[in-house]
């Protein structure tokens, strides 16, 4: 079985020190993923800042033109590399899975290829003007997650060498070789040092984090691994974008009409099986409509097939490793023994694989375990309301705030409450519709910093003033 290789200052670089990576919906290895030691993560890291002040020297044009020539390698190993994402992490090729991902790396890769960052005046008089100037940070270190492997590590990559900084990237250890054949791809077309890879766990990501030459962490992952990396910031004083996870509401105002939103909310909170940072991991219904949305919703998740992602007309496909698959059965089987009532679903399917069905808990209210807590799995939580001000305050009574959604047919309504909701994004009939020009980030322990856009590019970028005396 292969083992899959970093790639440092243009070569690739094998290892001896390996450990196995194995398909979540059949339990087989499919390769050997490298640990980098601590020699290799420090020669990524002088890699990326040998290469930096050429790559900053190019001109905007250059750079611009280096992303697109990304993009089109991106395109032409679609299929190749979505596999490798269904493989690794078990979404579907099919439907929002893993070619959705891909489409998303090439778009999340064009979209800062078209951006600018042009010099402002931000004041002027007859004795001065000053200018502000944005210069690229230096070397960025990216730690990604599992859940969305490749498309999270083209949000931390690209705008960073978009506006002339050099990256370091260290995958998730449960999804590793997929983006380190990712890096492989992108450096037939990117300059030697531009764009580095290591692998293994919490660690190596440490060391990573940890380093006096590097300038500025592109976080994707948990708060707890977040504390740490602000803890390693007061040494280094690496700027931070920290993405951690959400526990997102959805609310569904009085008498909205469910049935031609439903498919929007079922993959509002279920794509990736759930495992998505901005996913509806609880619901929040008037007692009016409370039946007549669980019924919408169940229907709708009777026509949702799950399986082996590979295999066609599959949609679903399982949890991605055994700690995500052992937090959802115990948050589950916490409810059941608390009297929830289980809608469909609710028990593991069993054999090969981390299999656990769409899950619809009822009668469940905030306080209990599987609607605090953020499950990140199929599994969604169902509370009734008496009143709007009522399913505001228990969305906002909670130490996260990534998303939300609001559901209803009057836009000024769901507006007047999207503006209470305490989060980064709130979204109207959708859920989790991020878009590579609009700026995306957590409140509270959800993280800070903004990803995407213009907001997202001058995140990557230190200001720099130029004042003049006339
Ligand atoms: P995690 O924090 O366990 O791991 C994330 C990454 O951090 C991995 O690459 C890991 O190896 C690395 N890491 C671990 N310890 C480290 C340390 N001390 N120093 C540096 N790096 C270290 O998170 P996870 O389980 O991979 O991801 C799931 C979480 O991520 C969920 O909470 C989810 O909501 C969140 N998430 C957030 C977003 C977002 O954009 N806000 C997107 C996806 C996932």
């Amino acid at each position: 079985m292969k083992t899959y290789n970093v790639s440092i200052n243009g070569e690739l670089k094998t290892s001896t020190d390996t450990f196995e990576v194995k398909n979540p919906a059949t339990d087989e290895v499919i390769g050997f993923a490298p640990i980098s030691n601590e020699e290799e993560v420090k020669e990524a890291i002088e890699a990326a800042k040998a290469a930096q002040k050429d790559w900053a020297a190019q001109s905007d044009k250059y750079r611009k033109g280096k992303l697109m020539e990304a993009a089109k390698v991106l395109e032409d190993n679609t299929e190749y590399l979505a596999q490798w994402i269904t493989k690794e992490q078990g979404k579907a090729m099919a439907g929002p899975g893993s070619m959705f991902e891909m489409q998303a790396c090439v778009g999340w890769t064009q979209v800062p290829a078209s951006l600018d960052l042009p010099v402002e005046v931000v004041f002027e008089d007859e004795a001065r003007r000053d200018e502000l100037h944005r210069k690229p940070v230096g070397v960025v270190g990216a730690i990604a997650p599992w859940n969305w492997p490749l498309m999270i590590a083209i949000w931390q990559i690209m705008p960073s060498l978009r506006a002339g900084n050099t990256v370091v990237i260290k995958p998730s250890e449960y999804t590793t070789i997929g983006t380190l054949e990712m890096v492989r791809l992108l450096n037939t077309v990117l300059p030697a040092g531009v764009l580095n890879s290591i692998a293994g766990g919490g660690k190596v990501g440490a060391m990573l984090v940890e380093s006096k030459d590097v300038d500025k962490i592109m976080f994707t992952g948990s708060t707890s691994t977040a504390r740490k990396i602000i803890e390693a910031s007061g040494n280094n004083m690496a700027r931070l974008t920290l993405e951690c996870g959400g526990n997102d509401p959805a609310i569904i105002l009085p008498g909205t009409d469910m049935t031609s939103k439903a498919g929007d909310l079922f993959w509002g909170a279920f794509i990736n099986q759930g495992q998505t940072c901005a996913c509806a991991k609880r619901l929040y219904v008037h007692e009016n409509d409370y039946e007549n949305v669980i019924n919408i919703l169940n229907d709708v998740s009777g026509q949702m097939a799950m399986g082996n992602g590979m295999d066609e007309g599959v949609l679903l496909g399982p949890i991605q490793n055994k700690m995500q698959f052992d937090k959802v059965v115990d948050l589950v089987e916490d409810a059941k023994a608390n009297g929830a009532r289980v809608i469909r679903g609710g028990k593991a399917t069993g054999g090969a694989g981390y299999f656990y069905p769409i899950t619809l808990i009822a009668d469940v209210d905030n306080g209990s375990r599987i609607v605090d807590e953020e499950q990140f799995g199929p599994v969604l939580p169902i509370i009734k309301y008496k009143t709007v001000e009522e399913a505001i305050q228990k969305a906002n009574d909670t130490r996260t705030g990534l998303g939300a959604s609001v559901w209803s047919d009057n836009i000024d309504e769901a507006t007047k409450v999207a503006q209470q909701i305490e989060s980064g994004t709130v979204w109207i009939n959708q859920h989790g519709a991020i878009h590579p020009m609009v700026p995306f980030g957590g409140v509270k322990d959800s993280g800070y910093g903004v990803e995407f856009g213009i907001e997202g590019l001058k995140s990557v970028t230190q200001p720099r003033v130029i004042s003049i005396k006339k």
